[in-house]
């Protein structure tokens, strides 16, 4: 393949992506997953790829700089690089984490997250279908699970179902060869108990969001724990409950999880009481709210807060939703300041890639300023370490802590 000038410089410089309007020239057609290699404009070798004909991103690259031989110990070492990446990081009070995490790791379109003793394997192009055969094996060898579930993105779903693959499959009778393993539908919903920071959780890594926890969360968790003493705490978009678990072992005087997800509410309560042998987390009151987070922080009960926590769902899937999500993100931080008491700290949070760190963090300061309280800010956060970004568009998570 060649590429436009623009793409070519932006390969060059390490960006993972190729625009598929930006592919000039291609000798033949190919299928997805095949490797592609891309030549400069000297005719020299720059770089290679997965095709991924499928996507309007046409080019997941692989690598860059001098020619390679890709053999399966080329992939073996890549699978060593992402987990010695993670060397260190997490001790055995925290045993659900990122061992893979796409194109930051080298593994474009893919994640692989860790709990306990099971894997999720989560695709987000087609481009892996064809390769799973060579890769489960190596995927088993590499990180000793005990099972492995496999997770579709809703993109790729179709694709899949026509090689035979659903979202939710288990592969079974992964042996050491390609090609011994096979994929059928999971049996049961297997929820797995893992632990975070010595805090037990479920996850529903067949049905959960995302692989079944937002494992991308932990160190704002960790840091919610050490703000939460004395606290009347509200968790806003809770989901299964982990700011509030960590808040409530921090000392929280009380918890209420607010969640529009009846599903969501009723796992919070499964995780608290995962985690009764804590005298702290047994002391803490704790509620559920089924609402919407932006009705009820605006219209609902009057009720005030010492610590609120902001951590809703992307808000911008799209581009064009990037405007709107901006305007959200101000309207949900000033009702949240309308409902912390003196001294309350507010932590919000953006997850949607299509919104800057700059355009997030400067409406929720703008709205800080707006609402005429005196506050300072305490601190900004981006990504957890086993959740790498090495490029622009992967610095998704963003999150700001103000104190008023
Ligand atoms: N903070 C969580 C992750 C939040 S995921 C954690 O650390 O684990 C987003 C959650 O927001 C989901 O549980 C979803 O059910 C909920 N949600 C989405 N839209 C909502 C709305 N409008 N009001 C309330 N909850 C909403």
């Amino acid at each position: 393949m060649r590429l436009g000038p623009a793409a070519e410089s932006a390969v060059r410089q390490g960006h993972p992506w190729v625009y598929t309007d930006r592919i000039k020239e291609q000798n033949r057609a190919g299928n997805a997953g095949e490797l592609a290699v891309i030549y400069d404009r000297q005719d020299r070798f720059l770089a290679l790829g997965l095709y991924d004909p499928d996507s309007a991103i046409g080019l997941r690259i692989l690598h860059v700089g001098k020619p390679v031989t890709v053999t399966p110990d080329w992939w073996r070492e890549r699978l060593r690089a992402s987990r010695e990446r993670r060397r260190g990081l997490f001790d055995d009070q925290t045993t659900g984490y990122r061992w893979i995490h796409g194109e930051n790791d080298g593994w474009p379109g893919l994640v692989l997250d860790r709990y306990e003793q099971t894997v999720v394997l989560k695709l987000y192009s087609t481009v892996w279908l064809s390769r799973l055969t060579e890769l489960v094996p190596m995927l088993f060898a590499e990180f000793h699970p005990d099972r492995l579930i496999l997770r579709l993105s809703r993109n790729i779903q179709e694709a899949a179902a026509k090689a035979g693959l659903g979202d939710g499959f288990e592969a079974v009778a992964p042996g050491p060869e390609a090609g011994d393993v096979r994929f059928v539908t999971a049996t049961a919903d297997p929820v797995i108990v893992f632990q975070e920071s010595g805090l037990r959780f479920e996850a529903e890594v067949v049905r959960g969001q995302k692989t079944g926890f937002y494992l991308d969360q932990r160190e704002n968790r960790r840091r919610v724990e050490t703000y939460a003493a004395g606290r009347d705490v509200l968790n806003a978009f809770s989901f299964s409950g982990g700011f509030s678990l960590y808040a409530a072992r921090g000392g929280a005087r009380s918890l209420t999880d607010l969640d529009i997800s009846a599903h969501a509410l009723a796992s919070a309560k499964r995780n608290v009481a995962l985690n009764l042998d804590q005298a702290r987390i047994t002391g803490c009151r704790h509620e559920s709210v089924q609402a919407d987070c932006f009705d009820w922080l605006a219209t609902g009960p009057r009720r005030e807060f010492d610590l609120i926590i902001l951590d809703p769902p992307s808000l911008a899937r799209r581009e064009h939703e990037r405007a709107g999500a901006i305007q959200a993100y101000g309207k949900l931080a000033a009702s949240g300041i309308g409902r912390l008491r003196p001294g309350g700290i507010l932590l919000s949070a953006s997850c949607s890639a299509h919104v800057t760190e700059g355009e997030f963090f400067g409406v929720v300061r703008d709205t800080a300023r707006r609402s005429g309280r005196h506050h300072s800010e305490l601190c900004t956060t981006r990504h957890a370490p086993d959740h790498p970004a090495t490029f622009p568009e992967a610095w998704y998570l963003k999150a700001i802590y103000l104190q008023f």
